[in-house]
């Protein structure tokens, strides 16, 4: 796999993990308070490029659907790079793109240690 394509697949995972995070201590917070579990909430665009703080709306369900499939990814319309990848789906406006599954593999997801890095989106403007 080219240098270029496994460094868009990680940055993918990576913000698909700080998602999660996210979803996570929405959820959590949300059931604390009372609110509603279901509401969109701002996650961070997943697409390839490296240093995206772009955001999307979805609820809690859309993207657990989404990542039920581990080669499925959100992001912005327009985000999306063919090259790499296919658009699969459009929810509203952010589109699901599926990603070559030997690539997905190939690269290892992301631990705490890998976000705790300078590519964490949420540490950044
Ligand atoms: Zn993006």
């Amino acid at each position: 796999m080219p240098y270029s394509e496994r460094r868009m697949v990680e940055n993918e995972k990576l913000a698909r993990r700080v998602n999660r995070q996210l979803e996570d201590r929405v959820t959590e917070i949300r059931r604390d308070e009372g609110a509603d579990t279901d509401a969109p909430i701002q996650f961070f665009c997943e697409c390839s490029f490296l240093g995206c703080r772009e955001r999307l709306e979805a609820s809690s369900a859309e993207y657990g659907r989404v990542h039920s499939t581990p080669e499925h990814f959100v992001v912005v319309d327009g985000h999306e790079v063919l090259a790499v990848e296919s658009v699969v789906d459009r929810i509203r406006d952010f589109l699901v793109v599926r990603k070559r599954a030997e690539a997905v593999r190939a690269v290892p997801e992301p631990t705490d240690a890998d976000i705790d890095k300078d590519d964490d989106p949420t540490t950044k403007e």
